[in-house]
């Protein structure tokens, strides 16, 4: 029995045409109101175009947070439906995270060997390209995603190509698909590339991360907009490949979310290193189509040209299409679907949001723990999402790399923490020494002084983002910086940067 309104033009109450066919087969009329042309029709029936389908689940997105969760319900013994207008494994697998490592790898590789004497490259010791671009073919699968079926069907997770949207309380539209949910609907969404309102940007070519990622050639030059983690990342994995690369940002330091010594050392390596043109401090005003390309005009004055620009400021979550309307359910201002610390929408006991659809940290780790979280739940188990308050653990793949947790001193600091920073040189331990000459970095902690325990850390250098966990341990779990002292690396590991940073918190 479907529950269906339906706008009849034409419909004659009078003589009581329900002449639908072939739409539907009408069991009982509940109300039938008259408007501007036709009626609209509320009634109980079967709507014959589409099938109806029941489950305790239906997760909306198989990117990281939707697989996730699609997998942990069926697990728990739920019936799962799981829809996907793109490809099983979302925007990380074939656009973003995987892609974009797979481009930089080679650069990184190519400059440790530089780094330690003996391996037998030198000054003009060049990339291949092509040899690059078909391993980053390889790393997304050519996006085919067919050697993700086995793990969903293994699991009797029936997926839904299309994109869906709600059609009241627990129901889904895919396509000419009706599905309903007993237990729950999760929106794992994910989200797209941000376009600013930049004056002449709808005229132009603009790529955004899923051309960056997948580009089949490598572009003479480039202007990329944006200088946080996806800008620079994509600033220098294309210059390594031979692009001339401009990486426009406004603000006075690249990363800006992290501690500014991080986003100058980077800004460094993509000069001095990597040949890209920093321009910090500098914002886009407007763009125009030209012979070459595209023609930037920024705000200090300056112009550039290049065959590409790329924007890179930021994201926009998959909302719009939802008709979330038809539940009664807002988004914020940027489209986010707002949720509390259990990933529930507007405290419902059916609708729940993860991933980077929710805002709350945008980053596959986290679309995964949110993953966990909800399914706990969803079981009736217990779990709140705090790891996000915490400051999430990140990490920018550019050589230096830059790895992240908690706060910066500035955030500590405004947050009223009474904050010590403890730098100590990142190459400064003996294991570092192997890693070969001038690798660099800073690795500082922001110590509370009160408790005396972590509250943030960020490696810069050379392979920093294995360092990170550690510190994630060490602030989840609010560990003393004095029983620390007891937590001791194995000699030479890199990982003695830890008694560096003891020794000088020490004095
Ligand atoms: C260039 C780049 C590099 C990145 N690198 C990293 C990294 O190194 N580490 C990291 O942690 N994060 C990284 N990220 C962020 C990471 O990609 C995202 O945080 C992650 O993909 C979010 O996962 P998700 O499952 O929430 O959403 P997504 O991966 O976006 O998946 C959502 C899925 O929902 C689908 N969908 C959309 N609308 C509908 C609909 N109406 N119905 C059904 N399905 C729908 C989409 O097609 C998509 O497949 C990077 C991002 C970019 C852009």
């Amino acid at each position: 029995m479907v529950r269906t309104y339906w706008f009849v033009p034409g419909f004659n109450e009078a003589s009581g045409n329900l002449d639908l066919q072939p739409f539907a087969r009408i069991d009982h009329v509940e109300a039938c109101r008259p408007r501007a042309c036709c009626f609209e029709l509320y009634a109980v029936g079967h709507d014959e175009r589409v099938s109806e389908k029941t489950y305790d689940a239906i997760v909306l997105g198989a990117g990281p947070a939707g697989e996730v969760c699609a997998g942990r319900l069926a697990d728990g013994g739920m019936s799962v439906a799981i829809i996907e207008p793109d490809l099983i494994g979302g925007e990380c697998s074939y656009y973003a995270c995987m892609p974009s490592k797979a481009l930089l790898r080679p650069a990184d590789l190519l400059g440790e060997a530089r780094r330690v004497p003996g391996v037998p490259v030198d000054a003009d010791s060049a990339l291949d390209p092509q040899a690059i671009l078909d391993r980053r073919d390889e790393v997304i699968h050519n996006g085919d995603d067919s050697a993700q079926l086995p793990w969903l069907e293994e699991r009797g997770i029936e997926l839904f190509r299309g994109a869906g949207r709600f059609d009241g309380e627990r129901r889904i539209r895919v396509g000419d698909d009706l599905l309903s949910a007993d237990k729950v609907v999760v929106v794992a969404t994910g989200s797209g590339a941000a376009m600013p309102p930049i004056d002449g940007l709808d005229g132009v070519r603009a790529w955004n991360n899923r051309d960056a990622t997948t580009a089949k050639q490598v572009p003479e030059s480039m202007i990329v907009l944006g200088g946080g983690p996806v800008g620079s990342e994509l600033s220098q994995a294309w210059a390594s490949l031979g692009t001339k690369v401009t990486l426009v940002e406004g603000g006075e330091h690249l990363l800006a979310r992290e501690e500014p010594f991080a986003g100058d050392e980077v800004a460094a390596a993509l000069r001095g290193r990597f040949g890209v043109d920093v321009r910090t401090g500098a914002e886009l005003e407007s763009v125009r189509p030209s012979d070459a390309g595209v023609i930037a005009e920024l705000s200090n004055g300056g112009s550039v040209e290049a065959a590409e620009i790329l924007i890179a400021v930021g994201r926009t979550p998959h909302t719009a299409e939802l008709d979330l309307d038809s539940v009664g359910v807002e988004t914020d201002q940027h489209g986010f679907l707002e949720t509390d610390d259990r990933l529930r929408v507007g405290g419902s006991d059916w609708l729940y949001a993860i991933g980077d659809v929710n805002g709350r940290a945008l980053f596959t780790h986290f679309g995964k723990y949110q993953a966990w979280v909800a399914c706990e739940n969803i079981f009736g188990r217990s779990a709140e999402a705090i790891a996000e308050g915490i400051g999430p653990p990140r990490v920018t793949f550019t050589d230096p790399q830059v790895a992240a947790v908690g706060k910066t001193l500035a955030q500590a600091e405004e947050e009223g923490i009474d904050a010590r920073a403890i730098d100590v040189p990142t190459d400064g331990s003996p294991g570092a020494s192997f890693q070969g000459k001038d690798t660099g970095g800073v690795s500082r902690l922001v110590v509370d002084q009160a408790s005396g325990t972590i509250v943030g850390a960020t490696f810069s250098g050379y392979d920093t983002a294995d360092f990170l966990h550690a510190a994630t341990i060490a602030i989840v779990a609010e560990v003393p910086l004095a029983k620390l002292r007891h937590a001791i690396a194995a000699y030479p590991t890199r990982s003695e940067i830890w008694l560096k940073l003891l020794e000088k918190y020490e004095g």
